[in-house]
């Protein structure tokens, strides 16, 4: 079998395709803990609504050390922080009295609605040992309804998410969020959205449901893959769909490889950030900015 031509998209009009490949950035530092690249930011507009950042930290490795890396305080209001962590250890603590520690496989789910101050910082044992580190942070809008709300903290262990066979025997994917095939994932999400880590084999394509309409996304982290049996994406790149079609066709191609999948409905609402806010008016954000100053937020000891 072979990825290419599996499945023509003529013949199959509901199958979604790729409208434009990115390229990740260079990479910058996230303090001193986070060696990321991103791939969307909420200064574009669309196509990728309801996501507004995308940063991912590619396998990097950390000496040993006495002192934890990471970035200290500062706020955020107005949508979710979604942290999944592939290798090392993710610390989090927060102005509403949440906190936690991440490790491989593990997501965190910070919702920080009307504001928080948080830190993210190594964990106590990557810190001392040392090691390679690897992790995504997407941020999702939340509706103007929702951004006023109170925090919220999930912290989602490895353990509690499912796992599911991919058809055509193509490998399994680890549903963070929303539904796939027979799983559902325990994120409780505001609007609908789907996060998904897919795992591979090598050239078996396989067809998954998506809902027309939504916004879908593919991270390559390892391997190359097809999408639609026409569509090339490499490692490290970021494939965003067309929001047109109800199926999905994937192919590892070469070798087995690793997609993080994310759907999600359009929020059809103004964005206006500035920084770690993002609101729908700049009277919100001049608001926001005052909140924090003034401590309304909370802070950290
Ligand atoms: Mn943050």
């Amino acid at each position: 079998m072979n990825c290419f031509g599996a499945n023509l998209a003529y013949q199959k009009p509901r199958m979604k395709r790729v409208h434009q490949i990115r390229k990740p950035a260079q990479p910058h530092w996230v303090g001193d803990g986070f060696p990321v690249r991103n791939f969307l930011s909420y200064q574009e507009p669309e196509p990728f609504r309801p996501f507004l950042l995308l940063d991912y930290a590619a396998p990097h490795t950390f000496a040993p050390s006495t002192k934890a890396r990471g970035v200290g305080p500062h706020p955020h209001r107005g949508f979710e922080t979604v942290t999944i962590a592939y290798q090392g250890e993710v610390a989090h603590r927060d102005s509403a009295g949440h906190g936690g520690t991440i490790g491989p496989g593990d997501v965190q789910w910070m919702t920080a609605a009307a504001g928080v101050v948080h830190e993210e910082m190594h964990g106590e044992r990557f810190t001392r040992e040392g090691g390679t580190f690897e992790m995504v942070q997407l941020w999702v809008n939340l509706p103007a309804r929702a951004k006023m709300q109170k925090p919220r903290y999930q912290d989602l262990k490895s353990a509690a998410i499912p796992v599911v066979a991919l058809p055509g025997n193509a490998g399994q994917a680890r549903v963070i969020a929303g539904t796939l095939l027979s799983a559902t994932g325990p994120a409780h999400t505001v609007t609908p959205v789907g996060l998904w880590d897919v795992t591979l084999r090598a050239e078996r394509p396989t067809t998954l449901p998506l809902t027309a309409g939504h916004t879908a996304l593919l991270l390559v982290q390892r391997g190359a893959i097809v999408v639609a049996g026409a569509d090339a994406v490499a490692s490290n790149e970021l494939a965003i769909l067309q929001r047109d079609g109800s199926t999905l066709e994937l192919c590892a191609r070469g070798g087995d490889a690793q997609v993080l999948v994310m759907t999600g409905e359009p929020i059809d609402e103004p964005v206006v950030g500035h920084g770690p806010f993002v609101m729908n008016s700049w009277p919100e954000i001049r608001q926001a900015v005052d909140d924090f100053q003034s401590g309304r937020m909370g802070n950290l000891d």
